[in-house]
């Protein structure tokens, strides 16, 4: 990979420090372009909505926080919606454990992705927008509101933009450090100062969405990659990735590597290439997308980084073999069983349940029976919550079971004995 920076000291993580590597070509990536502001916007203004949308949606841009929507369909459904009133946010709760990409571009790309915001706006009818900022990234406010001031003085942002008679204004909403409100109707509720419970989908947000009314949920890189798109044209983007999966995708890579980081790859990339440039060695396991992502193992590093592959919100966690994967997986059981909002029983209860059960392993304590049991319960959680947390939330120990059954085995307590001798017997 070619190495475009380096370290640059980043302000959350003291210590740490970014590179963004491009295995295939630098110009024209997210993190490597120059953006003047307005410029987008100027590239948009003598166009229609309908030019707009139809630009987004050659480009074949999808979601970037980890599901892949095709983003000019998102943008087109809610454009079509009957309605007076219609709304943009932005998702920047980026609270997926692993991932940390949306955070550069709110620190040094801000103008960018405002305008990516507004331009979204402009193409669906909206006139007023949305972020959402991480509680965790408070610390950025400041920033962030005195971009959107200087854009306000500067004809970008407010009413009548770059004089085309376009009215649209941005307010930050910061959340309160919940996980669960990075689901975007979570999110909504709480932008509705309403407690973060997930709504029932459909109807999706962009036939009602805030307030009730239509609204686009896109997430930071997702918007960033739009504003790049009207700038440079869908033949920029589109030429860049594999068939599904068009464009650059930002990776946030931690855990046991020589250079962890936040890289830029064009979709396409294998996890073997990312963890030569991460100087990872002796790699036992990488959780690709997070805790509600996949757990995989060396047989699988040839796969690539693609929506019809491995798709990822950005998180890349490397593992080497020093590491206990089974602490591991119980660390990420724990996270869920608190991280539930206790709206519906699958979740609820089977995310403790689940938790309970990576106790009793990591302790010693189970039974190939228990092992069982856990699988049932991961497979039952996974099919009868009510939204994605619940249903990614036994993806680890699945995962764990499937791929690396030793770690588990290892661990079971080998004597059929009585339950009560079994207590006893851990005492010891
Ligand atoms: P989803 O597939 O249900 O929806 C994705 C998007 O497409 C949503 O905006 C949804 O409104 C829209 N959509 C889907 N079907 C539609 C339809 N028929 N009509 C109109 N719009 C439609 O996925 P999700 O549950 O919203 O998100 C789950 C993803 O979020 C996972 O892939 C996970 O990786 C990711 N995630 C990311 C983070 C992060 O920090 N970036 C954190 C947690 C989860
Ligand atoms: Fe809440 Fe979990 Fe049910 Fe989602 S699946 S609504 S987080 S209890």
């Amino acid at each position: 990979a070619e190495l475009i920076e380096s370290e640059t000291s980043l302000s959350l993580w003291p210590g740490s420090w970014f590179q963004v590597g491009n295995n295939i070509r630098k110009e024209g990536l997210l993190l490597s372009e120059f953006f003047e502001p307005g410029s987008a916007l100027k590239a948009m203004a003598e166009r229609s909505h309908d030019d707009i949308i139809e630009e987004i949606t050659a480009s074949g841009l999808k979601g970037r926080g980890g599901a892949g929507f095709a983003t000019g369909m998102k943008w087109r459904f809610c454009r079509d919606a009957a309605a007076d009133t219609r709304y943009v946010i932005c998702n920047a709760d980026e609270g997926e454990p692993g991932t940390f990409k949306d955070r550069i571009l709110l620190n040094s790309h801000a103008d960018t992705l405002f305008e990516g915001m507004t331009i979204c706006a402009r193409s669906i009818g909206a006139t007023r927008g949305y972020l959402y900022l991480r509680g965790e990234y408070r610390y950025m406010l400041e920033n962030l509101e005195s971009t959107l001031q200087q854009r306000r003085e500067s004809g970008l942002l407010g009413n009548n933009i770059l004089d085309q008679g376009f009215d649209f204004d941005i307010a930050i909403v910061v959340g309160a450090g919940a996980y669960i409100c990075g689901e975007e109707s979570a999110l909504i509720e709480s932008i509705e100062e309403k407690a973060g419970i997930p709504r029932i989908r459909p109807p999706f947000p962009v036939t009602q969405g805030l307030w009730g009314q239509p609204t686009v949920v896109n997430n930071v890189e997702t918007l960033v990659a739009a504003a790049g798109i009207v700038l440079h044209g869908h033949h920029w983007f589109e030429t860049a990735g594999t068939w599904q999966s068009k464009g650059s995708k930002l990776i946030s890579v931690s855990g046991d590597c020589g250079r962890p980081g936040i890289y830029e790859y064009v979709f396409g990339i294998t996890v073997q290439e990312i963890l030569d440039d991460a100087g990872a060695e002796n790699v036992q396991a990488v959780q690709i997308g997070g805790p509600a992502g996949r757990l995989i193992a060396a047989d699988h590093f040839s796969h690539r980084i693609a929506f019809e592959d491995l798709a990822t919100g950005g998180s890349f966690m490397i593992f080497d073999e020093s590491r206990d994967l089974l602490e591991i997986i119980h660390n990420f059981s724990s996270f869920f069983a608190h991280e539930s909002c206790g709206f519906c029983t699958p979740c609820r209860v089977g995310t403790t349940l689940l938790k309970n059960g990576m106790d009793k392993v990591c302790s010693g304590h189970a039974t190939a029976h228990d092992l069982d049991e856990l699988s049932r319960t991961a497979a039952l959680v996974s099919r009868r919550s009510h939204c994605g947390l619940g249903m990614t939330a036994p993806n680890a120990i699945r995962d764990g079971l499937k791929y690396f059954p030793d770690c588990f085995e290892k661990r079971l307590l080998h004597k059929e004995m009585e339950p009560e001798f079994n207590l006893d017997a851990s005492l010891e």
